[in-house]
Parts: structure tokens; sequence; C-alpha cells
């Protein structure tokens, strides 16, 4: 991974998992000493030899400014992302990204689409964005209680094996089902647990 050419080309060699899901990862570029203000170089991906995405980043003070192609539709985005450090117990100091979506630090930020964004919500597409994990494990949870027969909602607790449904086929989708609200109910215990530190600040 990474490494390639010179300290002005990177590359990412590896299958990607989507086209437009390419990683930027902060220590990469702090290892090739380019986070240094003031600096411009391109970042490239590059599957089996050939280019699939760059970027060019432009270094200033605790921020790089990301510019690139949206392949769709060919316009040209600039973003603006925040960076900070950390002390490293071997000294010095470590360098992140603050995901411009959840403010979290990152090492690595992903380029979904026409915005980066750390692998928590760049993994996200637009309508589901809106949406925390457990609500849509409670959607999927849904559509399996549908095939059961049983009463919308998991909070409405689980019903029977439908008459003539395959218990191996019961089983499998009340596994599913139950892995799904294990989210959905984990989910709601970090909300909760996220509006109490807001009640307490
Ligand atoms: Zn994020």
């Amino acid at each position: 991974m990474g490494g390639r050419g010179s300290g002005r080309r990177s590359s990412y060699s590896g299958k990607p998992e989507t086209s437009d899901s390419m990683p930027l990862d902060i220590r990469k570029i702090t290892r090739k000493g380019l986070l240094m203000p003031g600096n411009s170089f391109s970042w490239q991906w590059l599957v089996n030899d050939r280019q699939v995405a760059g970027i060019s980043i432009r270094v200033e003070l605790q921020t790089v400014v990301l510019s690139y192609r949206i392949k769709s539709t060919g316009e040209v985005v600039e973003q603006r992302v925040q960076t900070q450090t950390s002390p490293c117990h071997l000294g010095g100091r470590r360098h992140w990204f603050t995901c411009p979506r959840c403010s979290k630090r990152v090492a690595v930020l992903y380029a979904p689409g026409r915005y980066v964004a750390c692998r928590q919500c760049g993994g996200l597409g637009y309508a589901t964005q809106k949406e925390g994990a457990g609500d849509r494990a409670s959607t999927k949870a849904d559509k399996l209680r549908k095939r059961l027969g049983w009463e919308a909602g998991i909070l409405n607790g689980d019903g029977d094996k439908p008459k003539g449904m395959h218990w191996k086929t019961y089983q499998r989708i009340k596994s599913q089902h139950d892995a799904l609200v294990q989210v959905s109910f984990h989910d709601i215990g970090r909300k909760l647990g996220f509006l109490h530190k807001l009640l307490d600040e």
C-alpha cells in the first residue's frame, strides 16, 4: 500500500470497495512529510497501476483544502477539512483529520461522492444519513417481521412461527431479526446516552 513513486505521487493499490470510496490516510501524508503549511500536492489512487481517482491537496494552518472532480457531473469541488494533533506517547504529535460531518478526529477520510467524510459518515448515502444505524436496523427488522406475519415495530415483541414456514427458514429469519434488534437497541442506548450527556452540560 502506498509508497509508489516520489513524494508528490502516492498510491493506494488494492481493490476499492466501491469505485467512489477512496481512503485518504493522514498518516501516509505525514509520513511523506507533505503536511506542511503552504505545500500543495496531488494524491492518487491506483488500481493495477492505473489511476482511478485523484485529488489536489493544499495544506494551510490546521486545514487541508481538497479539490477534486465529481466523476458523474465533472464538477470540481473544493472542500476544507480541519486537522488537529494529539501528543504521541513516543514524543512528537500525531495528526488527525476532523471529519467535516461529525467532527470526530479520524486518521482516514473517504471520498464517497460529493464530500469527504469519515468511514462512518461516508458509508451512508444522503437518504440514510439522517437516520441512525438503529433506525435502519429497525426498518430492516420490520421487513423481516412482515415476512413472519408479526406486528411491525421491534418493541412489540416476537410472534410465533408462521404456519407452513419451515423451521429452518423461520430460525434463519428470526436470528437475522434478533441481530437487527440488537443493533437498534444499542443505537437507542447510545442516543439516550448522548442526550444525557447534552443535558448534563
Ligand atoms: Zn464523520
